[in-house]
């Protein structure tokens, strides 16, 4: 079976002699606006790519404002700050995910509580977050109390793994009556809808990765979008070093970040945006074709969830067991074509050990079993 697999997947990608998991394809206006951005000069901190691809994405995506920054991390960093988690809060989010996310909630000085995903959506999961504040919170004065630490539950930070849309109707319900600010990690889901809504548009904050494994790319970069101006104001000013516009004068107003994405960098993901829906179209053709090639193997392979549209960044499969997977990863990686298992999870790596879980078995499940499989665009 994992023979007829490789050969299956070499097909689908003209038989080249390496397969990578996710290439990045430039096959639109990428030169034409990097060699006008150089020429321009305005390579770095100031210049209209910025302005262009932050009102191009707004629009794509069904959101108000746009704020690039310097990365995915930079783009929840923020997020997180401008829902005013600070030292001492604990934000929830689930142990599947990139380290990223922890990464983010931990620069705040938060600490992350990891509650369970779903098997289906491999995203968090509402059921296993209601259950988890039934049993360990309180509401008192607003705000959401861990009984057990006494902290205050400032965000949660479901993430849209592999574009597939996890079921964020229903934990954006739980955060509302929770008082808990819902932060979207989408950035693997760009192109993702749940229920025709964009991703990343449910909470107050969203914030996507333009890194080069991702479905659209700038070498590396992020964006934040919201609905509310004076989020938008706010990151633009906490990503740009908060300084106060003046012609000469360098006053900054509190400790800002130098997260702002180089024009550059901006002409490339303007050029990249501009394919966004021919990739997404690309894709979905191969998802389909890996759908009927599983449906008749002894291997599940991950359907984009009901009520959503994915955008098939990663091709997901899951193995039978723990054993299976690492056949199968040590015959595709010795065979040319790449694979990958999920990541570790979270709540086991030394930084996060101590912090709290709920009851993570689908998250363990899934640890064992998930393999990624070849995804590019292809042309
Ligand atoms: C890619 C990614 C990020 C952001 O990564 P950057 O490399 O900083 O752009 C955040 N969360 C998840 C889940 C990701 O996959």
């Amino acid at each position: 079976m994992y023979k007829e697999t490789v050969a299956f997947i070499r097909r689908q990608f003209h038989n080249k002699a390496l397969i990578p998991l996710h290439e990045p394809c430039f096959n639109g206006n990428e030169k034409v606006y990097m060699n006008d951005c150089i020429d321009s000069t305005f390579v770095s901190s100031v210049g209209s790519y910025v302005d262009r691809f932050e009102k191009e994405f707004a629009l794509h995506v069904g959101s108000k404002y746009a704020v690039a920054t310097v990365n995915g991390t930079a783009a929840l960093h923020v997020s997180l700050i401008l829902m005013g988690v600070g030292k001492e809060d604990e934000v929830i989010t689930q142990p599947l995910t990139f380290i990223a996310t922890c990464n983010a909630i931990t620069y705040c000085g938060a600490k992350p509580i990891f509650v369970d995903v779903d098997k289906e959506t491999l995203g968090l999961s509402p059921e296993a977050l209601h259950i988890f504040l039934n049993e360990n919170a309180k509401l008192k004065e607003g705000q959401c109390i861990n009984k057990i630490t006494g902290k205050v539950i400032r965000a949660c930070v479901p993430m849209h793994s592999f574009g597939h849309p996890c079921k964020i109707d229903e934990i954006k319900d739980l955060c509302d009556a929770w008082h808990i600010a819902l932060v979207e990690d989408a950035a693997e889901s760009l192109g993702s809808y749940f229920k025709a809504q964009h991703t990343g548009t449910f909470g107050k904050v969203g914030a996507f990765s333009f890194n080069g494994n991702k479905i659209i790319t700038s070498g590396g970069g992020g964006v934040m979008i919201t609905d509310d101006e004076e989020l938008a104001k706010k990151a633009k000013h906490l990503t740009t070093t908060a300084k106060i516009p003046h012609k000469w004068e360098f006053v900054h107003d509190e400790v800002g970040f130098n997260y702002r994405l180089p024009n550059l960098n901006a002409a490339l993901l303007l050029a990249q945006l501009e394919q966004l829906d021919n990739f997404l179209e690309n894709k979905r053709e191969l998802a389909k074709i890996y759908e009927e090639f599983f449906e008749n193997s002894n291997i599940h392979y991950v359907k984009e969830p009901k009520d959503t549209q994915s955008n098939y960044w990663l091709n997901t499969i899951i193995l039978d067991t723990k054993k299976q997977r690492d056949e199968f990863l040590e015959y595709t990686n010795s065979n040319g074509v790449m694979t990958r298992p999920i990541w570790t999870l979270m709540n086991t790596l030394e930084m996060f050990k101590a912090c709290q879980c709920g009851d993570l078995s689908n998250a363990l499940w899934l640890e064992n079993r998930v393999v990624n499989i070849p995804s590019s665009v292809r042309l």
